[in-house]
């Protein structure tokens, strides 16, 4: 049984303590899909040039944010790492052309255990976190995420987690609505993700409606193509939930499994 890729947007830091409609889908979508042996998973949070993967026993929980409430930073997520994923998965992308190495002392940032948390809040599913090889654009983090597609097969989660739009200089605490150029983006990208128009996606820096103002910077757009290169070569696209928090951060998350995998996700 192959396990579907999953892209989800995980927010604020506070997400899990302010609650709230995405907050509680989080903590709903470890139950929606066969319990995994392991989760690899790619954040936003660590940018490297190439791919690397955590290959430690344990691993650290790293608040990797400023300004929170101090609750916040005694959190920990005390999962277990899971060296032999690590060297698979380094394996794989080394046999794909994908350049590839371990990183033996990092562990998860809060793009990484907070969704983690809320997913399987016993922390005992172990977890491996790859790097994001920003420089590399959409292409380079495609084809991450299809040289590891094999892993779905073996029981692995591969979990993107960045943010379907992040403008955090257009945030608005508390409300709700999107602004014109965000919700303009969110209904060109849904239907570029639910139509399966690849080339589209891949040039969606170029090509979405008002790309820039809801990304200034792509580091929460790419884990969207780790996901989607996971489920090549036709994906499907289905929608888990869809949304905005704060005004201007769409909360979406998506599974994807290939068209020929039938409805077994
Ligand atoms: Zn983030």
């Amino acid at each position: 049984m192959n396990l579907p890729a999953l892209f989800v947007s995980h927010g604020a830091p506070s997400l899990l303590l302010d609650g709230g409609p995405a907050a509680d889908f989080l903590k709903s979508l470890g139950q929606k899909f066969p319990r995994p042996q392991a989760v690899l998973c790619l954040s936003a949070h660590w940018e490297t040039r190439g791919p690397l993967f955590t290959a430690s026993e344990k691993l650290e929980t790293i608040h990797d944010f400023s300004g929170f409430p101090e609750k916040l930073y005694q959190t920990r997520y005390p999962v277990s790492g899971f060296p032999e994923l690590a060297e698979r998965a380094a394996a794989l992308c080394r046999g794909a052309g994908v350049p590839a190495a371990l990183e033996p002392k990092r562990g998860l940032d809060h793009g990484a255990w907070i969704p983690l948390m809320a997913m399987y809040p016993k922390a005992d599913i172990p977890v491996v976190q790859v790097s994001l090889p920003f420089a590399q654009g959409p292409r380079g983090v495609f084809a991450l995420g299809a040289a590891l597609a094999p892993l779905r097969k073996e029981g692995v989660l591969l979990l993107a987690s960045g943010g379907f739009t992040h403008n955090l200089r257009e945030l608005s605490w508390g409300k709700s609505e999107a602004s014109a150029p965000a919700q303009e983006f969110h209904a060109w990208t849904l239907s570029a993700l639910r139509e399966g128009r690849l080339e589209d996606l891949l040039e969606a820096p170029a090509r979405a409606p008002h790309f820039l103002e809801v990304h200034p910077r792509m580091e929460h757009w790419l884990p969207l193509y780790f996901a989607l290169g996971a489920a090549e070569p036709s994906w499907r696209c289905e929608v888990l939930y869809s949304g905005f928090e704060h005004g201007s951060l769409a909360m979406d998350a998506f599974a994807f499994s290939s068209a020929s995998e039938g409805s077994e996700s």
